[in-house]
């Protein structure tokens, strides 16, 4: 694909989907590739269903508590147990659907941080803020609070997907000069708080990735593979996306 020297990570998240069948079908089926970090992120309930998987799992949340009076929610120790390495933290859905504003996503990450996970922290911007011109202040603001409450060392330990809603679930790609210019501004940021991190953080893009258009994005200078959804529940169409990114 390219000669970056960071390696490739794709990761699916199946949001709420999936079922015992797909999770026996994906340990069974899913080929082990060396060259691309691969990270299914299913339903919680799922977690401990992935004996012995030959990649590696991740949550679609946390919480930033560590315990108590917090129904419906997990904890970062609890996702340990569950052999959990990644978190998705700040997903559009969460952010929109559920009030996860600047400054919780913030604290969430720093709880990952803390616990010793990777946070793959989504950012990304509406329609209505791509159409006025303000993608570069939208993101900056969502990376400012991140920074702001983690301190400059989240950048090598995190992981960043830049998620154009409008992208998601829609069919609508960014086209990969898009994407690829939000991922150089996203670096570009970075590289202001650690420069050295900045270069090796990898970089996702999401918003219906699919086995076509794959190797055009992951072809992209700052595009260091992606978070794909839709796309994660089909083997075959996964594992070619996993191929794009090798
Ligand atoms: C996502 O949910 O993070 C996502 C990118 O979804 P999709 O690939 O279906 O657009």
């Amino acid at each position: 694909m390219n000669n970056k020297i960071r390696k490739p990570l794709v990761a699916g998240n199946w949001k709420m989907n999936g079922n015992n069948e797909l999770v026996r079908d994906f340990v069974k089926c899913l080929e082990k590739t060396s060259d691309v970090d691969v990270v299914i992120c299913p339903p919680s309930c799922y977690l401990t269903a992935f004996e012995q998987a030959q990649f590696s799992l991740g949550a679609q949340n946390v919480s930033s508590f560590t315990s108590g009076a917090h129904t419906g929610e997990l904890s970062t120790s609890m996702l340990k147990e569950c052999k959990v390495s990644y978190v998705i933290v700040g997903h559009s859905e969460r952010r929109e659907n559920h009030g996860e504003a600047n400054d919780i996503v913030a604290s969430k990450v720093k709880a990952v941080i803390e616990a010793g996970l990777v946070p793959i922290l989504c950012v990304g911007e509406p329609l209505e803020v791509r159409e006025s011109g303000q993608v570069f202040d939208f993101v900056k603001a969502q990376l400012d609070a991140v920074a702001s409450v983690c301190s400059n060392t989240y950048i090598e330990l995190a992981v960043i997907a830049y998620e154009p809603i409008w992208a998601i679930g829609t069919g609508k790609t960014a086209s990969p000069e898009q994407a690829q210019e939000v991922h150089a501004f996203i670096r570009k940021e970075l590289a202001q708080l650690n420069a050295s991190a900045a270069q090796s953080i990898r970089l996702l893009y999401g918003g219906s990735v699919n086995a076509s258009n794959a190797n055009e994005l992951f072809a992209q200078n700052d595009i260091d593979g992606g978070l794909i959804g839709g796309a994660s529940l089909k083997i075959e169409d996964f594992t070619a996306i996993c191929q794009a990114a090798s």
